[in-house]
């Protein structure tokens, strides 16, 4: 089998260069939207709890602001490389145009292992990686938010750290916050509850009801879980659930809100009782409806793409299909709902965050929960529909939609100077 490229940014740029071939960009164009705007890479000296000091290397990565601020998360992961961040942030570009939010893309990453770091290390860590970014971030300029390994009291410390050295609560710079500090109701769940609403709408397409679906969802973080759970309360059968230790499998379903606690209590899904050990290879080809890759990029590849079996795939985590594998989910007549839709629910309900801080007027619950409805609904029927027009797959309609929306944004602003 011919060896894949697996490196995120060229696979992204290689997504770009399909959409930009299709709607007959010209090369100037291309050469400016291919690439990030601005790129930061920072040293973070932490103090550890031991009295030594650690370096880490830390990242801000602003791909595009045509449409507006750079908006993207921070993930903390012993393997994000510049080249991974630079993925992420370009993917962040596509995804608020694919939804129509007025942002640009941008993504953070600091290179270390928080799960072998106490909370007073992850905290020194983060303000200070904060305050080394906080000269590219701002409620107008850079928003950031939490991605894998990162969480509201992440956003919490950068809060703070920001507005300290301003002299003033800035409470737009970061969204994801705790509720208690300007943070969104509904906004933890909304990654999985937008990737769901995407999730209702492909089941239509598919002539397949989600009320007894069986589906398999890889990764039991913020989006994982939550999915497994809106899901199960749906009144689909989740079949196998994973996170990075290993997986859990039961053909007659498994029980959602007791794997949740399991989680709570041990940290893991593994060793949950009633239930078979599969390994995360395995998950992805498990027999069933729906496949929520929810974890890291690169999951499915040319090396396993023709044994996976799901009808649907919801692709919940960011790049989780490498191009080669895409074509051949697509041969084999899957219906994949591409990360840059699938996943804006946590960056669409960000937006509302962000308009909330700044209005200084916060919405319920059910009001979040509506306007993401209808946002996600409507982006997935445009993309749709662009499918159907272009006759091209869901992720390439996805892109031609989000390419052409940041393509006219920088026609229309001209070039400087
Ligand atoms: N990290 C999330 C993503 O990849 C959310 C970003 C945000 O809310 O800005 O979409």
């Amino acid at each position: 089998m011919a060896q894949e490229n697996l490196n995120p940014f060229e696979i992204a740029q290689r997504q770009f260069d399909t959409a930009a071939e299709k709607l007959g960009l010209d090369d100037g164009m291309r050469e400016v939207l291919r690439y990030p705007k601005r790129q930061l890479v920072v040293s973070v000296p932490t103090l550890m709890d031991d009295g030594s000091v650690r370096v880490f290397q830390g990242y801000r990565v602003q791909h595009n602001v045509a449409r507006g601020p750079a908006k993207g998360g921070i993930r903390y992961h012993p393997k994000v490389t510049i080249d991974e961040v630079k993925a992420l942030a370009s993917w962040m570009t596509w995804k608020c145009a694919t939804v129509n939010i007025p942002y640009g893309g941008g993504k953070g990453g600091v290179t270390c292992d928080p799960k072998k770091m106490s909370r007073a290390e992850l905290e020194r860590m983060t303000r200070r990686y904060a305050s080394e970014i906080s000269i590219i971030i701002g409620p107008d300029r850079d928003i950031p938010a939490p991605d894998v390994y990162t969480d509201s009291q992440t956003m919490a410390w950068i809060m703070d750290t920001y507005s300290m050295t301003r002299g003033y609560s800035a409470l737009g710079v970061v969204t994801g916050k705790p509720l208690e500090l300007g943070g969104s109701a509904g906004r933890r769940e909304a990654t999985a509850r937008g990737a769901l609403f995407c999730i209702r709408e492909a089941c239509q397409v598919m002539k397949k009801p989600l009320r007894g679906a069986t589906a398999a969802v890889q990764g039991f973080g913020n989006a994982g879980a939550i999915a497994a759970r809106l899901l199960h309360d749906d009144g689909a059968r989740v079949v196998a659930v994973s996170d990075s230790k290993g997986g859990l499998y039961s053909s007659r379903g498994l029980d959602i809100p007791r794997v949740l606690e399991h989680k709570e209590n041990t940290g893991s899904v593994v060793g949950f009782k009633g239930a078979e050990r599969v390994t995360n290879d395995e998950l992805l080809e498990t027999r069933c409806d729906i496949l929520v890759p929810a974890a890291l990029e690169n999951q499915i590849t040319l090396r396993n793409a023709s044994r996976v079996r799901a009808r649907i795939v919801a692709e919940a985590a960011n790049g989780p299909t490498t191009p080669g594998a895409d074509r051949v989910l697509h041969e084999r007549g899957s219906f994949v709902i591409p990360d840059i839709l699938c996943n804006a629910g946590g960056v669409t309900v960000s937006y509302f965050e962000w308009a909330q801080n700044l209005q200084g007027f916060f919405w319920d619950e059910f009001e979040v929960n509506k306007q993401l409805e209808r946002f996600m609904k409507r982006a997935f029927h445009e993309v749709l529909e662009t499918s159907r027009k272009h006759n091209v797959d869901m992720r390439v309609a996805a892109y031609v939609l989000a390419v052409a929306r940041v393509a006219e944004a920088t026609r229309v602003r001209g070039l400087f100077p």
